[in-house]
Formats: C-alpha cells, sequence, structure tokens
C-alpha cells in the first residue's frame, strides 16, 4: 500500500538532512547558507510529493522536459487557488517553477506562463525566441546561460570560449533579464575532475562579471546536483538543483508513479 503520511514524513527528514549538508559545507567555507538557494527537482516526484514539498516550506521547483513542468505547474496552481478556501490553509508560499532542462525554441511559448527562470539557455537564436515571446506577454524573463564545462560531446550548453560573447549579447535583449551561468559536473565520482570543472565554471563566471558588461544582476551560478553539490557550494553555487537526494527512501508503486 502507498502510505502517504509516510512518504511526507520521509520528505520532510530528507530536506531537513540536506539543508543540514548545505549548512555544513557552508560553516566550512564561511559562507551565509541563506545564499545557497534549493531547486527541489521534481522530476521523479507525483503531485503529492510535491505540495508536500511545497507545504514544507519549499519555494523553487525545477523541471527538464517542457511537457512535464507545465503540466506540473497547471496542477500544482490549480490545488493553490482551492487552498484558501481550505479551514486549516496556511499561507503557502507560490513556488517559482524553474526551467532547467534543453529547451527548443518551438517549446518556448507554451512553457513562458509557467516559468520564473530558465537555466538552459544556450544560443543567441534562443535567447531571441524568449524574449519576443516574453516581450508580448509585457514581462521579463531571469534566464541564466548554460555553459558546456565538461567538453562531453552529448550534454548541451555553449562551449566556455564563447559562453562570455553569448551572455553579452543576450544581455543586449530587452526582455531577458541574464542573472548568471548554469552547468552540469561531469559524470564521473572522480572529485579531482568534478572539482575541476566547478572551478573552471566560476573562473568563467568571475570573468564575465570583470566585464561588466551583464550588469550587477549578474550574480547567480546554478551548479550542483544529489551527487556532487557539496564540491558546487564549494566553488560558490548560488541554485543546487537536487532531485533524488530528496526524494531516496520513498518506493513508489507504479500506478502512482505514472499519475
Ligand atoms: C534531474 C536533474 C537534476 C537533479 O538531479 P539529481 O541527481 O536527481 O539531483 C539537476 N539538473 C538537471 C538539469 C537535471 O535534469
Amino acid at each position: 500500500m502507498y502510505d502517504f503520511l509516510s512518504v511526507k514524513r520521509t520528505l520532510g527528514d530528507n530536506w531537513k538532512r540536506l539543508n543540514e549538508r548545505i549548512a555544513e559545507v557552508c560553516r566550512r567555507t564561511g559562507r551565509d547558507p541563506d545564499s545557497v538557494k534549493i531547486v527541489a527537482v521534481t522530476k521523479t516526484a507525483t503531485i503529492d510529493m510535491i505540495r508536500a514539498l511545497v507545504e514544507l516550506g519549499v519555494a523553487d521547483l525545477g523541471e527538464n522536459r517542457v511537457a512535464e513542468l507545465t503540466r506540473r505547474a497547471a496542477m500544482l496552481s490549480e490545488w493553490l487557488n482551492r487552498r484558501p478556501l481550505e479551514v486549516a490553509a496556511g499561507e503557502l508560499v507560490r513556488p517559482r517553477w524553474h526551467m532547467i532542462g534543453h529547451l527548443q525554441r518551438n517549446k518556448v511559448k507554451s512553457v513562458l506562463p509557467w516559468v520564473g527562470m530558465i537555466h538552459s539557455v544556450d544560443s543567441l537564436r534562443l535567447a531571441e525566441e524568449i524574449d519576443t515571446h516574453v516581450g508580448a506577454m509585457n514581462r521579463k524573463m531571469p534566464v541564466l546561460i548554460q555553459v558546456n564545462a565538461t567538453d562531453e560531446k552529448q550534454k548541451f550548453g555553449v562551449a566556455v570560449a564563447a559562453a562570455t560573447h553569448l551572455a553579452e549579447q543576450a544581455h543586449t535583449l530587452p526582455h531577458l533579464e541574464v542573472r548568471g551561468l548554469m552547468a552540469m559536473g561531469p559524470l564521473t565520482d572522480d572529485v579531482t575532475r568534478i572539482r575541476q570543472v566547478f572551478t573552471r565554471v566560476r573562473e568563467l563566471f568571475d570573468e564575465i562579471v570583470g566585464t561588466r558588461l551583464c550588469g550587477p544582476q549578474f550574480t547567480e551560478l546554478s551548479l550542483g546536483m544529489s551527487q556532487d553539490f557539496e564540491y558546487a557550494i564549494e566553488v560558490g553555487a548560488t541554485y543546487i538543483r537536487v532531485g533524488s537526494a530528496l526524494f531516496e527512501g520513498i518506493e513508489l508503486p507504479v500506478a502512482v508513479a505514472t499519475e
């Protein structure tokens, strides 16, 4: 039987444990724990689990696919809209959805109404497409430039050597706020290699800040996932994107998992 109370308890424990681990790295490296924001990546979660995260105070949610992001964001939004009518309802933060995966230009329009930040801008053509649609909605969209810092062929992201130029070009678009960089760590548990890649991203970030061409709002570094977020915090990550560490110990029956 799917016992949601026990799922909720496990989620609460995992959330607490994650925050303790972040606090520990921050203590060690002299950082303020509030400077590290967690994007809870919900791609393996059910809608019940996403609601439970919101009740825990999770303010940032992430998905790597447009169809999943829009579907889950719509369901969550409907639930939040109904909630004030419930007797026991306290004030809940309306979470912000982050698009963290590869974004195709023909999907931009459908994701924009639901998304509060796009981490995966890796070409000028994509940046321009976002700018056009955001302009039509009379909004501004915070974005990060995704960098391929590992040189692994299958990964998305702009090459390190081209990142500064892309960031500057995207910054000139009127409806985009270029807020920083995003990168994926290497697929390895070789700590030296992970630190090397993360340090490279940090150096690139500093270089772009140094040019002053992207303005004072270029402050965010989205780096690190369940396996490597501690190393990412060491080099200055301001967003870590964590999925599996939040959902570990939760077993879902197939029927619920595909809800
Ligand atoms: C799935 C995903 C994550 C989270 O990965 P975990 O290992 O489950 O923490 C982070 N970033 C991106 C881009 C992802 O697709």
